[in-house]
């Protein structure tokens, strides 16, 4: 997909995404607090843009909304320190990683990989990019999930295990990061489902809001 901000213009291929990077919601899914960062991928196919329908998978179970800040890269980088991580972003906006919940359960209860309740056709939404930098702190950005217009979560990225240049450091000892990419850094608590008919709004003072209708 073809990312359009300020005077950046990128193709995006890869879309990194954090697992329990927030306390509350590592004890809502009954899961431990990771000792380093939880690291799943989504392909750019599933990447929805904003105002776009959201196509829920058929048949799969329950398919919950995390609501989560998402960091584009702007310069390639490898083997980053901390203190280098911040001058790699490119822009910041609000997504939705959306998850087949119930399959999840039953591929963590089998050892499996979560691909399937994660990776699918549509899974990932996004707002519209603010570049970065900009006149706010990323660790200090306050954001709100709901749905048919009752607040479903509510977070603030101060609250992340893993602060965004730790995550792009740790990226980067695995992976070369690539201008394009993108990083879906984890969801505060309150995570839930969405059926046909709703409505999903993701919202922050300092980035803008965002809708999609679910179909
Ligand atoms: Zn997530």
């Amino acid at each position: 997909m073809q990312l359009k901000f300020g005077m950046n213009q990128f193709d995006t291929s890869r879309v990194f995404c954090i697992g329990r990077n927030y306390a509350e919601h590592a004890k809502e899914m009954g899961a431990p607090k990771p000792s380093e960062p939880v690291v799943f991928m989504k392909p750019a196919t599933s990447l929805v843009r904003e105002g776009e329908p959201l196509v829920l998978p058929k048949d799969q179970g329950s398919v919950h909304h995390e609501m989560e800040l998402v960091v584009a890269i702007g310069r390639e980088g490898r083997d980053l320190l901390r203190e280098q991580a911040p001058d790699h972003v490119a822009g910041v906006t609000l997504g939705i990683d959306l998850t087949l919940r119930d399959l999840q359960a039953k591929l963590k209860q089998a050892g499996q990989p979560w691909e399937r309740a994660k990776s699918f056709e549509g899974s990932a939404p996004i707002g519209t990019f603010i570049p970065w930098p900009a006149k706010f702190d990323i660790q200090g950005v306050e954001m709100r999930c709901s749905v048919n217009g009752a607040l479903r979560q509510q977070g603030n990225t101060r609250d992340m295990l893993f602060p965004v240049a730790e995550i792009i450091a740790f990226l980067s000892r695995h992976w070369r990061l690539r201008s394009g990419d993108l990083i879906f850094t984890g969801t505060p608590a309150g995570v839930g489902p969405l059926v046909a008919g709703d409505r999903i709004t993701v919202e922050s003072l300092q980035i803008g809001d965002f809708s999609w209708n679910v179909v």
